[in-house]
């Protein structure tokens, strides 16, 4: 299925995210305008699994992508660096190159420029975000991402125990210590206490 227009994008945007916001047109133009620079017409059909994307914050914006690209985290295609930007990397496994895309600071006193009789700053931007140009609302960067054999989506290799908690890990995120194998919470990265 190639790309779709913008508004039936909407619609399913709206549809898997609750409701339909600002940061759900920014996402979609951000990786419509991605296809467009990687040359990908059918991220979610045929050039499915030629695309890798890493998504650097939790927001609205970051629901929008997967509509276009079809890059889920379940399927191992949706990395996220909690870095808090609005911006997002779009990786070419194929062709072995990647755009990251950041959104411009600027674009919100734009949408503030051209659509001033519009109260609602919601309402303002979402209408702006459809009609700016790719170069108004985004910055690009060509860059080069190393993903190794285990981030790759696909990757299979046997889950490994935990000698202390004995939980099963994947894709070698095992920690090797002092002659013992253990998981990233045993090795001092748990974000919760056991009670
Ligand atoms: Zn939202
Ligand atoms: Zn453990």
């Amino acid at each position: 299925m190639p790309l779709k227009s913008l508004p039936e994008y909407e619609q399913l945007a709206e549809q898997a995210h609750g409701h339909l916001c600002a940061g759900q047109i920014l996402g979609l133009r951000m990786a419509l305008y991605a296809m467009n620079l990687l040359s990908l017409p059918d991220p979610a059909g045929a050039d499915r699994k030629r695309l890798v994307t890493f998504v650097e914050i939790d927001r609205c914006v970051t629901d929008a992508i997967p509509v276009v690209t079809g890059c889920r985290l379940g399927k191992r295609a949706l990395k996220f660096r909690d870095f808090g930007k609005v911006a997002a990397t779009f990786c070419d496994l194929r062709e072995d190159r990647a755009v990251r895309i950041i959104a411009r600071e600027g674009a919100r006193d734009r949408a503030r420029e051209l659509y001033p009789a519009i109260e609602s700053r919601n309402q303002q931007q979402m209408r702006a975000y459809r009609d700016m140009p790719d170069d108004d609302l985004f910055e690009i960067q060509w860059v080069r991402v190393a993903l190794a054999p285990e981030d790759i989506p696909g990757y299979k290799a046997p889950r490994v125990i935990c000698a202390q908690c004995h939980e099963a890990v994947s894709f070698k995120r095992e920690v090797r210590r002092e002659g013992l194998v253990l998981c990233r919470a045993c090795a001092g990265e748990r974000y919760y206490t056991p009670l």
